[in-house]
């Protein structure tokens, strides 16, 4: 049995009285773990299994099965206001749904303090500036789970590139290309300086910029196609898709 500091991030009934949760934990990584009588009226766990709760969870692992036990779950912060707006609980599933399918291989934990940071940034933004925070979040998960594009210089040959230079951006390549290796992503988008400072200054978690909404869309449209091509093994990422569509 461990005890683990742990956010829910996702959760269905199972038979008459136990729920199935999935939780980003500090010590097993992305876990799946039944709640045996979590849905009786006096159930131990009472609301402490809400969508986006952190706390410390209680969980017997089996090492040869993919479902845990969670023994028990002591809440310590709950997010209500994460259901306050469409806006806010859209990108809080999106975040969720990026841990929850590439979180698994996540041993360290890396993914909760950025996971609980992003929940609580967005949790605190009015509507129009949770996408940008949202963007944000994201590319540090993406970061924490070793895909962060390469920016500075070129992915292909690693020539450093101009910080004000206009570049195309490959996404199976893994970042931007310098003018001679272009045509090694052909059709590739076409990354303005700007967006790419904004990139840059996102991964490395400093604080962030406040987009127009043109530009979020074009970082949403560039976010889901490196998810997509990196990460997304040809399932839809179906959290991502509404939060994009809802973001417009
Ligand atoms: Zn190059």
């Amino acid at each position: 049995m461990i005890q683990t500091e742990a956010i829910v991030l996702h959760g269905f009934d199972y038979r008459e009285t136990s729920r199935i949760v999935r939780l980003a934990t500090r010590d097993a990584g992305v876990v799946s773990a039944i709640a045996r009588g979590a849905k009786r009226p006096k159930s131990r766990f009472g609301q402490g299994l809400d969508l986006f709760t952190g706390g410390v969870a209680h969980l017997l692992l089996h090492p040869s099965r993919d479902l845990h036990t969670l023994v028990g779950f002591d809440a310590t912060r709950a997010r209500p206001e994460l259901a306050g707006s469409l806006q806010r609980f859209a990108a809080a599933a999106a975040l969720a749904e990026l841990c929850i399918r590439f979180g698994s291989e996540d041993a360290q934990g890396e993914i909760l303090g950025v996971l609980e940071q992003g929940l609580d940034a967005i949790g605190t933004s009015a509507d129009p500036e949770v996408s940008t925070r949202t963007l944000a979040a994201a590319w540090q998960l993406v970061a924490e789970l070793g895909f962060a594009p390469t920016l500075e210089h070129c992915a292909s040959c690693h020539r450093p590139i101009g910080t004000d230079e206009q570049v195309p951006f490959g996404h199976r390549i893994g970042g931007a290309l310098c003018r001679t290796c272009a045509p090694l992503a052909p059709g590739a988008r076409s990354l303005p300086a700007e967006a790419r400072r904004t990139l840059q200054s996102w991964i490395s978690g400093e604080a962030d910029r406040n987009l127009d909404s043109a530009s979020a869309r074009a970082h949403q449209r560039l976010l889901r196609e490196f998810l997509e091509e990196h990460l997304a093994d040809g399932r839809a990422l179906r959290a991502w898709a509404s939060w994009e569509a809802g973001s417009r």
